[in-house]
């Protein structure tokens, strides 16, 4: 804002200081005019005095000897002096001895000073002679025309009224240059160098301090100004850090530092917006960790923290490829490829991202190996909005993580119908028990100590009228997710303790009966009551049932895990790890679980003779089973070869389609009685 010079403070002061001065000036002035006036009438009587003073003598010689010459004589001597106007001598009874008037003078100020001497004074002294009897002879009479005085009188009033003003207007212009040198001028600078402050950084520029005004109030002023514009730069600092910092948290991960959802739906709007202008293509890649949880309990949430942020890290590699590239929350993250021209760029993109995770991640001294299932949708065919897309590519990923893991899945829309087939395969699962839908097989389990069948795995199986055969990888995950399996679970477990009692009551009196438990199963409560109960009822021995609990369930929470095995094992059932080898078991939690068997999972025992590593890993397993005191099984035992491999390692039973396929109990009759009379044969 300029200051205009009508506005500062030195012309309003000037103002004032002038105005008051005047009329200060002005009223001093006039009394000084009125004590003039005082003085003049005085000088008039004193002069007077002094003349007649003066002519008192011969005016009283002439009227003693009445000479008229004489007295007209002095009359003239009178008129010498330019103020007498009328003078007379005589006796006032008498006719004058002499006397003389003349005309008043001409001045151009008469009308004023007429006013304050008045036009003519009149002044008398009597003529007496000399003692002892001082007679009276008449009076010497003058009149004083006052016109003289008047000029005089006039002249000393102009200057006075003249040099009264122009005392106020100096002293008022030495006021102003004093206030302005001292106040004005440094109010201005100080003004001037606060409009070059820059509110951003208010501190960035100090105030500077004024020559000759270091310690008086302008200097502590400036500094105590200084101080303040400090501490808003401070405070504007630290407000601007809170606001920084929440826009990012509002914005990105805080872990990983990677976009957010929110962010990523931002990106994404406005990739679309540039694609349907193009007419490209986009991909939006959701990348779910396969069995995160798992990771976390079984090593550290720190660990799955640092693993989330290498594999972060590994993302951020191909972002030269990307459009945008956010976490959208736990284990999953969004890749979205924009300007592409055919879906298989999206996929080879989502193979390159499943091979970078086959490299395993170095943390703590341990290599942990993650695996991913990435769910992909594309624009504009699976939606035209981000958050169908994102939805959409979320749901793919959950599906094809539910089928197989560690593989990519177009949404495509028949996964939409896939969606309703699940919802309506869910409808049908409930009912299915009622509808005697239901079934279990049995596939034999064979010691290598002598061959013979020692046990069997109860595997349920589901006839859907519509379907078919559907098998329990797709219904199992189903009655988990809902609570079914429950109900489901009690019924396998009740009609494998009655097939195994049938079986006993045959004859098969050492034949042993093993029922997977789901998770879920296992984490209910009633599960050990209801296994006792069962045992009690079907009058089984103990360690006659076994019980299989997958690896990756157990690790989810090893502490209750542990606590349900050991009722479990209480009520006199045998507990064996399923599909041993998929997981993340190490070897501290195995150790802290009791367990009574490990059973490795097939897929090392199929390839147990191409690949190295599998056979490596068969042979580890049978050796931790021995040194930890339990048996092992292997499952999938297909060939000979192979079981003479696990033979050879020392493992203690084999399972697998190389003795039997799973099958109807009936069959399973008949084999254990084939299976017996070869074994007698044998023998
Ligand atoms: P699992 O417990 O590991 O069962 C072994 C699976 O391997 C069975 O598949 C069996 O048919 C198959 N198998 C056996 N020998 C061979 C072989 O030599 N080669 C090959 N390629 N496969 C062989 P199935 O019956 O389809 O069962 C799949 C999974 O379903 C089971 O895996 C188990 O986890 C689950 N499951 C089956 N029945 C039940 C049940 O009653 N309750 C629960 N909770 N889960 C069940
Ligand atoms: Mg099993
Ligand atoms: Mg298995």
């Amino acid at each position: 804002m300029k200051l205009e010079l009508k506005n500062s403070l030195s012309v309003k002061l000037l103002r004032v200081v002038l105005l008051s001065a005047l009329i200060v000036g002005v009223v001093l002035s006039c009394a000084q005019i009125v004590f003039d006036t005082y003085k003049t009438r005085q000088a008039v009587a004193n002069d007077a005095q002094r003349i007649l003073d003066m002519f008192r003598d011969p005016s009283t010689q002439a009227v003693y000897s009445l000479d008229r010459e004489m007295a007209m004589q002095v009359i003239e001597g009178l008129f010498q002096d330019k103020a007498v106007r009328k003078a007379s001598i005589g006796h006032p009874n008498e006719t004058m001895l002499a006397e003389k008037t003349r005309d008043l003078q001409a001045s151009p100020n008469r009308w004023l000073t007429d006013l304050i001497l008045g036009q003519q004074r009149d002044f008398t002294i009597p003529l007496v002679g000399r003692g002892p009897y001082s007679e009276y002879y008449g009076d010497l009479r003058i009149t004083l025309d006052t016109a003289t005085y008047g000029t005089d009188f006039i002249i000393s009033s102009v200057i006075i009224f003249i040099s009264g003003v122009l005392r106020a207007l100096a002293m008022s212009l030495v006021l102003y240059l004093v206030y302005h040198w001292l106040l004005t001028k440094p109010l201005s600078k100080i003004l001037e160098n606060l409009t070059q402050i820059n509110p951003d950084r208010p501190s960035e520029h100090k105030l500077p301090l004024l020559k000759g005004h270091e310690k008086n109030e302008l200097g502590i002023w400036i500094n105590t100004a200084n101080q303040l514009l400090a501490s808003i730069e401070r405070n504007t600092h630290l407000r601007h850090e809170a606001e920084n910092s929440l826009l990012r948290m509002a914005q990105y991960d805080f872990l990983t530092g990677l976009p957010n959802r929110q962010q990523l739906q931002q990106q994404l709007d406005k990739i679309l917006i540039d694609a349907g202008r193009l007419q490209r293509r986009v991909a939006v890649l959701c990348v779910g960790l396969d069995d995160f949880k798992g990771i976390n309990e079984q090593f550290s949430y720190q660990t799955g923290d640092q693993l989330l942020l290498a594999l972060a890290d590994r993302l951020r590699a191909h972002s030269g490829r990307l459009g945008a590239l956010a976490r959208l929350g736990g284990d999953q993250f969004a890749l979205v490829q924009a300007d592409i021209e055919q879906p298989y760029e999206a996929a080879e993109l989502a193979q390159s991202i499943l091979d970078d995770l086959e490299a395993p991640f170095a943390l703590d001294h341990q290599e942990i190996r993650l695996r991913a299932t990435i769910g992909i949708t594309l624009f504009p065919e699976d939606g035209a909005s981000t958050e169908k897309l994102l939805q959409k590519a979320e749901q793919t990923m959950t599906l094809a993580k539910a089928r197989s893991r560690n593989r990519y899945q177009f949404y495509i829309a028949s996964v939409d119908s896939e969606m309703r087939r699940r919802r309506e395969m869910e409808k049908d699962l409930r009912e299915a028990l009622q509808r005697d839908q239901l079934y279990l097989v049995y596939q034999p389990q064979v010691s290598y100590v002598d061959h013979s069948v020692v046990g069997v795995e109860a595997l349920l199986r589901w006839q859907h009228p519509q379907l078919g055969l559907v098998p329990p990888d797709q219904f199992i995950p189903l009655a988990e997710q809902n609570g079914y399996i429950i109900t489901l679970g009690e019924w396998v477990l009740d009609q494998a303790c009655r097939q195994l009692r049938e079986w006993h009551d045959q004859g098969f009196t050492q034949l042993r009966m093993a029922v997977n438990l789901s998770t879920v199963q296992l984490h209910h409560n009633e599960l050990p009551r209801v296994v006792n109960n069962l045992l009690q009822i079907y009058r089984l021995p103990p360690r006659s049932l076994e019980l299989e609990v997958t690896e990756t369930g157990l690790m989810e929470d090893i502490s209750t895990a542990a606590q349900h095995l050991l009722s479990l094992r209480r009520s006199g059932a045998l507990i064996a790890i399923d599909d041993f080898g998929t997981g993340y078991s190490s070897l501290s939690y195995l150790k802290s679980l009791p367990l009574d068997k490990i059973k490795i999972d097939k897929s090392f025992v199929q390839d147990v003779l191409d690949d190295d590593d599998d056979a490596t890993i068969v042979r580890a397993i049978i050796q931790l089973g021995k040194s930890l005191n339990m048996q092992v099984i292997a499952e999938g035992v297909e060939s000979v070869a192979q079981e003479a491999y696990i033979i050879a390692e020392g493992c203690h039973e084999g399972q697998g389609y190389l003795y039997s396929k799973p099958m109807p109990a009936r069959e399973l009759t008949a084999f254990l009685k084939q299976a017996q009379r070869n074994h007698a044969s044998v023998l």
